[in-house]
């Protein structure tokens, strides 16, 4: 029989809830990663229990989600979800369940969730609960639906996109029937939020299988949620730096980068503006002149239209923007690069942009141009190592030292601080307030 261990924390609560009279397991994600041999991210408790029920047992408790039935107890800290057993009520055309109604029954509540390896609940004293088949989808590892898939992606469109989030995160198979009722029902996906197709594809991308967006291109999930990418994938690009198509590319280029949200996502978007600049010579060779200030462009589109948050939005936009830019094989340059990126963690990230989107270029032109990159990331380690002045805030001298020199407060400072910050990216030694002052007098 299997054995999860569940951590004290999460034990404790099982235990109260059931020495009080009620049931409570463990239930969904941490069970299915647990028999996976995962680390469990969270642990989500259900329970007979009524949320009012749940308050009373505990000191500290937060009403996160009280109109699904969701009580979030705190135990030093740590938040544990205790949410009760429920019935998801009518769905409005693919959308969140208006209205959930309460059950006294495990297996009711297990019925509601999307696929048989969630479907499983745990407790110490009841042991495995697996009422539809998970066991038997991990080991076989396939996703498949409780029910009827095109039932359940009728009451919830949401749920194709998670069918190839987990499969690209477990690297699981689509179960017979689940691939064709997402070809049909995909178009169903315009009437989920963005926030919610955001988290579904953030998850996708930061995977250990980002290039599975392709599954979620041949299901028609990508047509309707990001038809940016569908044009990619039909972009050819017959040119001596690249054997695969815009879409092939992107998606090697996306398996060539970290695990990180702001990575993934530039290299998604990298190459998005291809098509609209696409020209092919006499030769007829292909061509993509100001590409990246185009895919920029789109990116901010994207994003935006996704709902994602400035922050995130800013460093990917600046990335993509920058991605095609290739810094001369000098300190000066690569200092201005670094200027104009914005600081050093973003060229720190912009040259494992490069890297990525060199690894997916043609094989006969990866080893010279990883050579050219090794020269940049060494001239750049020099420049952080000597702590060079890469920005007006780093400069020896600020606004108010031009003005307590006699200059007239205005827009002339800010031109002067600008001159003598190229200055000083040019010849760092020279970022003393001596010399950027006496250099500010005879401007
Ligand atoms: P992760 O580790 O990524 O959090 P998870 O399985 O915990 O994976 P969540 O989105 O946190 O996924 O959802 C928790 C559980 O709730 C799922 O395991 C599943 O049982 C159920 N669930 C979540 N979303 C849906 C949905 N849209 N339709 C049906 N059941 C769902
Ligand atoms: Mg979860």
């Amino acid at each position: 029989m299997a054995i999860i261990e569940i951590p004290p924390k999460a034990g404790r609560i099982l235990r109260i809830l059931q020495e009080n009279g009620y049931e409570a397991y463990v239930v969904g994600g941490c069970v299915r990663d647990s028999l996976l041999g995962r680390r469990p991210e969270d642990w989500d408790i259900t329970t007979s229990a009524s949320p009012a029920q749940v308050k009373r047992l505990f000191a500290h408790t937060a009403d996160t989600g009280i109109q699904h039935g969701t009580v979030t107890v705190l135990d030093d800290h740590e938040g544990f979800e205790v949410t009760t057993y429920r019935i998801d009520g009518d769905y409005e055309d693919g959308r969140h369940p208006k209205q959930v109604t309460f059950t006294a029954s495990l297996i009711e509540d297990l019925k509601r969730r999307d696929f048989t390896i969630n479907a499983m609940a745990y407790s110490p004293e009841s042991g495995l609960v697996d009422e539809f088949g998970g066991m038997k989808d991990l080991k076989e590892r396939m996703i498949r639906c409780v029910g009827r898939p095109e039932e359940r992606f009728g009451e919830d469109a949401l749920r194709m996109l998670r069918a190839v989030r987990f499969a690209a995160q477990l690297g699981f198979e689509l179960a017979d029937g689940v691939k064709g009722s997402i070809h049909e029902l995909a178009d169903n996906l315009r009437m989920v939020s963005a926030e919610r197709i955001q988290a579904e594809l953030v998850k996708l991308v930061v995977s250990p299988r980002p290039h599975w967006l392709r599954l979620a291109y041949e299901c028609g999930i990508t047509a309707v949620i990001l038809p940016e990418f569908d044009r990619i994938m039909m972009q050819r690009q017959n040119n001596p730096h690249h054997a695969y198509s815009t879409g092939e590319h992107t998606l090697v280029a996306m398996q060539n980068i970290p695990a990180d949200k702001v990575l993934r996502l530039t290299m998604l978007f990298h190459d998005m503006g291809k098509p609209e600049v696409f020209e092919t010579d006499e030769a007829g060779i292909d061509h993509f002149h100001g590409h990246a200030a185009h895919s920029e462009i789109l990116a901010g589109k994207i994003l935006r239209r996704l709902k994602f948050d400035n922050e995130t939005t800013r460093q990917v936009c600046t990335l993509v923007g920058f991605h095609s830019r290739y810094p001369k094989l000098s300190a000066y340059d690569v200092r201005l690069c670094a200027y104009e990126i914005g600081g050093r963690e973003l060229f720190d990230r912009f040259l494992l942009v490069k890297r990525a989107d060199i690894l997916a270029q043609h094989p006969d032109v990866i080893g010279q141009k990883l050579d050219y990159l090794k020269e940049v990331e060494h001239i750049w380690q020099d420049v952080k190592a000597h702590e060079d002045c890469l920005s007006l805030g780093e400069l020896a001298v600020s606004g108010s030292d031009l003005i307590a020199e006699g200059r007239k407060p205005g827009p002339r400072i800010g031109e002067l601080l600008q001159a003598l910050l190229m200055e000083v990216l040019q010849y760092p030694e020279r970022n003393t307030k001596e010399y950027l002052l006496a250099m500010s007098r005879e401007m």
